[in-house]
């Protein structure tokens, strides 16, 4: 494979110093997590936008979350049709191999992902329509979301809404993969739903018995 370049140097001296302080002065715990394997108590699927910085808004140690970052932090419904389902075997990973304590959905406020479902579904975005759009292809799984929104509200009002629509759709959708429900059913996995707004550095969770999200 000819097509790959060198790390740039900018990167590679943000390494050298992670290794120098960070690294260096802990590398037995480091040693540990891999002599031990890992062990985290807490998958996260949170949407691939940059803004969403999972381990710090935990502030999550190495070894501490089982992260998986897709556009919009969407979950598909169960499809066993032997196809390339990223999302589904890391869900798959974490339940079955890990036995995760909880899996938590966190979608977040200015999401470009759940914007294109929006203006899909109301006919302004064509391109996101086309079969070769894998962006358009992965947001139909928002498209039940979208046919829950309010008539009402402006286009912004909506939006958010449909953020919080792409967790519990998430979190409905991750209940269709038998393992998973039998784990929840049995006690032995939480199903969690949450939804950050970046500007103001706020975390809201879905609550079943007030069925709205509320703040942490
Ligand atoms: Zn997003």
């Amino acid at each position: 494979m000819k097509h790959a370049s060198p790390l740039p140097n900018h990167l590679a001296e943000r390494y050298r110093s992670w290794r120098r302080h960070a690294f260096l002065n802990r590398s037995h715990y480091y040693e540990a997590l891999v002599a031990e394997g890992q062990h985290p108590r807490e998958m996260i699927i949170s949407c691939c936008d940059s803004r969403v910085h999972v381990t710090q808004i935990f502030q999550a140690d190495t070894g501490e979350m089982f992260i998986h970052r897709n556009v919009a932090a969407l979950v598909p419904p169960c499809e066993a049709n032997d196809q390339h389902h990223g999302t589904s075997a890391a869900v798959e990973y974490a339940v079955r191999v890990l036995k995760v304590e909880r899996l938590i959905v966190l979608g977040h406020s200015s999401c470009g992902g759940v914007e294109g479902c929006y203006d899909m579904c109301e006919g302004s975005a064509p391109d996101l329509l086309e079969s070769g759009s894998f962006i358009g292809r992965w947001i139909d799984i928002l498209k039940p979301g979208y046919d829950r929104l309010p008539a009402a509200g402006s286009r912004q009002e909506r939006l958010t809404l449909l953020e919080k629509q792409g967790v519990i759709v998430s979190l409905e959708n991750l209940m269709t993969f038998p393992w998973l429900a039998e784990a929840v059913e049995a006690g032995n996995l939480q199903l969690i739903g949450l939804w950050t707004d970046i500007a103001a550095g706020k975390l809201e969770w879905w609550s079943p018995r007030e069925q709205a999200f509320v703040p942490v």
